[in-house]
């Protein structure tokens, strides 16, 4: 539920107008005071009320799920074929996660209903089998896109939005046309581009110099060819390089949030323990070998049987909204949208 407060300052300036330069304003002005005051704390308790009705804890942990090809035959482990892919969204919807974009998530603007997770789903390696639009401009069955866009037409709230890590290889496309083409398909469809680096190399072994070359010269394409500049960059491998903040800041670029492969969700953007400079995901992947515990299905599971650690919203994206016994991890700047009940 959303509540909107109205009144505040405007009520007491207008009662200043209306009662003129006689003797009695002072006590009038006193007066709105004092009643604009009792409304926002009724407003604050009813918001706080339902905050708690659905355990609102948007400073809890949210799963950014990490996926790199959708195709029939896996080649490697990173790869999810087209059933699991739906399957795992299907999970996400009936488990009442809505995707939000990297963008969104390290600004902090999710805006979700009440009682909903956020998701972030995200794809490294720009590869056709995540889009490929077919000769009328429309993405093209069993890609990661139309996956995503069938399963949000199942269930209403689903997002079908993503953040997608770009490499030079474009999406499979060499003509400069139609790699515009495709991002400004996923741009104008509400998808998130994300920085992967130009060529997708180690970036532990390299100069600063040679950092800013990998990350700048893409940003700078993506730019060109999409008017959009990366929020968020993933490093290849998820490592990072000699100096973490290389990767966020440069010449040509600045990101709000690193990303790294890791093991676990991540802390929410609202938490101290939030680290812009490196936001672990969590691979797509069964609880198998060395799945059994850190990738996708087993920490899906565990937000599922530990709901307290996981973001739930309150659904009004103006509050930062949790129990009170959570306060101490606030974030200092965002102390001003607290809502602790
Ligand atoms: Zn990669």
């Amino acid at each position: 539920m959303r509540l909107r407060f109205i009144g505040g300052v405007g009520a007491v300036a207008v009662a200043v107008i209306v009662s003129g330069c006689g003797s009695e304003p002072v006590t009038q002005v006193k007066d709105a005071k004092a009643d604009s005051a009792a409304k926002q704390q009724l407003f604050k308790a009813a918001q706080a009320k339902a905050a708690a009705a659905v355990k609102a804890n948007e400073l809890g942990q949210v799963p950014v799920l990490m996926y790199h090809r959708i195709v029939d035959k896996p080649g490697t482990t990173d790869d999810r074929t087209p059933a699991q892919f739906r399957t795992e969204l299907e999970r996400l919807a009936k488990e009442n996660y809505v995707p939000v974009t990297a963008a969104e998530f390290v600004t902090g603007k999710i805006d979700i209903p009440a009682g909903k997770h956020p998701v972030v789903l995200t794809f490294d390696d720009s590869s056709p089998s995540q889009l490929t639009l077919d000769a009328m401009g429309t993405p093209k069955a069993n890609t990661a896109v139309a996956i995503m866009r069938e399963v949000a037409a199942k269930h209403s709230g689903f997002r079908p939005v993503a953040t997608f890590y770009i490499t030079r290889d474009m999406f499979g496309k060499h003509v400069r046309e139609e790699q515009a083409q495709t991002l400004l398909w996923l741009k104008s469809n509400g998808f998130d581009l994300g920085n992967h680096t130009r060529d997708h190399y180690n970036l532990r072994a390299r100069t600063h110099d040679q950092v800013e070359e990998q990350i700048g010269s893409i940003g700078k394409e993506i730019n060109e060819l999409a008017g959009v500049k990366p929020v968020t960059i993933a490093l290849p491998y998820g490592v990072q390089p000699r100096k973490k903040e290389w990767a966020a800041r440069g010449k040509s670029y600045h990101h709000q949030g690193v990303f790294l492969a890791g093991y676990t969700p991540a802390a929410s953007p609202f938490s101290k323990s939030f680290d812009a400079l490196g936001i672990p995901r969590i691979r797509a992947m069964d609880k198998k070998g060395d799945c059994a515990q850190f990738c996708s299905t087993a920490w899906l599971d565990w937000l599922k049987a530990n709901p307290d650690m996981r973001y739930t919203s309150d659904g009004d994206p103006s509050t930062v909204a949790y129990p009170k016994f959570k306060n101490p991890f606030l974030r200092a700047s965002y102390k001003a949208k607290a809502l602790a009940y």
